[in-house]
């Protein structure tokens, strides 16, 4: 008996899997290898990505896991991850949103339909030709981009069109191309819906998945109420909807307390956060504590000598001189220029609510 391979009619089928780094993805482009097809993993840095950044930068936080979970389920999955820069085109989805935003400043609809058209025209370039994108997409897992109205939308608009396979609710949509040609079996994938985590922990057991990241914190800081808050007030700030990426990665760290419409104050909290601020101080105005220790503090804004004189008291109020009749605060400008002044720290009830942003 000769030992030659049998020759197999089908080519295997490539795709390319959006990975998040949290447990849909993770199941999506799992699913869809154990019917045999070549997945490759495609993860974008918007910028506003939560893991590796707070949780790097804060103290309190240093025992969470710093890993970057999108590399970390492409190892799981044993697959290739390519992860794109798109920081600077994403500005335009976070703008100036086609479809709106969600319940915050997350515009996830348009964020769909750019990643899975990235995703496309990256493939497209590769000479490899990927036949179809894999999502991660549950129907009503969120309230806007992932409702069933919404999911032709992100199909058609992105162009990827029936090239589109959504493993976790495909038996719940039409059948796309890879499903009708029989690239993977429709029999084989789900029929999730809703907002119930219940059926991926199930899966995910079956899979022997157990470490995986936990959905809860969201895959970025748009989703975040407190965040999008502070990003709207410094769109309001400017008059204009723009930002730079040192904008938004600042917008994560410390406390902003805006005292007045032309300036603002970025107090660290902790020392790891005093630390990444220090890098900013070649470009804002700082002010730290002599007399006491205190927080390392950046004023954004433009303010005249009356507002750097606020911005000391409140400073103060938040150094270790809090209830000291006088502390001796160091401001510095961006070029290295400083000097030292004394202030009275502001009594805490004066540091009014509404100024926290
Ligand atoms: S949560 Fe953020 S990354 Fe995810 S779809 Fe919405 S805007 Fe895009």
């Amino acid at each position: 008996m000769t030992d030659t391979a049998i020759p197999t009619t089908q080519p295997q089928r490539k795709a390319v899997a959006l990975i998040s780094g949290g447990l849909d993805s993770l199941l999506a482009a799992k699913v869809v290898m154990e019917q045999g097809v070549h997945v490759e993993g495609i993860n974008f840095y918007t910028g506003f990505c939560v893991e590796g950044h707070t949780h790097a930068i804060r103290k309190k936080d240093k025992d969470k896991q710093k890993r970057n979970n999108a590399l970390w389920v492409a190892e799981q999955l044993g697959i290739k991850l390519h992860i794109i820069d798109i920081s600077e085109e994403y500005k335009d989805i976070v703008i100036n949103p086609k479809h709106g935003y969600g319940a915050n400043l997350n515009p996830c609809l348009d964020c769909k339909i750019f990643m899975v058209n990235q995703a496309q025209a990256w493939a497209w370039a590769e000479e490899n030709g990927f036949d179809f994108i894999i999502t991660g997409e549950v129907i009503g897992q969120r309230p806007k981009s992932q409702r069933k109205e919404t999911m032709p939308i992100i199909a058609r608009e992105s162009g990827a069109d029936d090239r589109l396979l959504r493993p976790l609710c495909a038996k719940n949509l039409i059948p796309t191309l890879p499903e009708r040609e029989g690239w993977v079996n429709r029999d084989e994938l789900y029929d999730w819906s809703g907002r119930s985590r219940k059926p991926q922990f199930e899966l995910a057991k079956k899979f022997g998945f157990e470490d995986y990241a936990q959905p809860a914190g969201g895959c970025c800081f748009l989703t975040d109420p407190n965040y999008s808050k502070k990003l709207a007030d410094l769109w309001q700030a400017r008059g204009e909807r723009r930002y730079e990426l040192d904008d938004i990665m600042l917008l994560k760290v410390g406390r902003h307390i805006r005292p007045k419409d032309n300036f603002k104050l970025i107090v660290s909290r902790e020392e790891g956060e005093n630390n990444f601020l220090r890098g900013y101080k070649k470009e804002f105005t700082s002010i730290h504590t002599i007399s006491h220790g205190g927080p390392l503090t950046l004023l954004d804004g433009t303010f005249d000598k009356d507002d750097i004189k606020l911005a000391a008291q409140i400073v103060a109020r938040y150094s270790g001189g809090r209830t000291a009749d006088k502390v001796t605060v160091e401001v510095e400008n961006y070029q290295g220029t400083s000097y030292v002044m004394d202030v009275a720290p502001m009594p805490v009830h004066e540091v009014k609510e509404e100024w926290h942003v």
